[in-house]
């Protein structure tokens, strides 16, 4: 049997993690629900070119990341409503319980190892 309290607590602290760095990169737009990365505070009223072009640097990079970081969290925060159900843990294709080492180190996942699709 999963222990899902104990998997609850692991999927919630996950989302925790998760929710701090993507605040920390961007912010919620309330009207799409999606992440967006937000350009960094312009500490200095100065700037030249190569300010610009590392600030632009950057906020390319955290777009990116915040692109890996979304599905993660969706993907978390769905495992969390649906944990209570009858086919958490169970695999989306086969149907049969997800492997408990699979689970432990991914509660989110989704499948069984064998119908790991990434
Ligand atoms: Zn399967």
């Amino acid at each position: 049997m999963l222990d899902k309290k104990k998997i609850k607590e692991k999927l919630e602290k996950e989302r925790d993690v998760l929710l701090e760095q993507l605040r920390d990169m961007g912010k919620l737009n309330t009207d799409t629900g999606e992440w967006e990365a937000t350009p960094e505070e312009m500490d200095q009223p100065e700037t030249d070119q190569n300010d610009m072009a590392d600030r632009f640097e950057d906020f390319e990079k955290r777009s990116s990341m915040m692109k890996v970081l979304e599905p993660r969290l969706n993907n978390i925060l769905r495992a969390i409503k649906g944990i209570n159900r009858e086919s958490f843990g169970m695999c989306e294709v086969c149907k049969k319980p997800i492997e408990m080492a699979r689970m432990e180190a991914n509660p989110a996942a989704r499948t069984c190892k064998k119908h790991l699709e990434n």
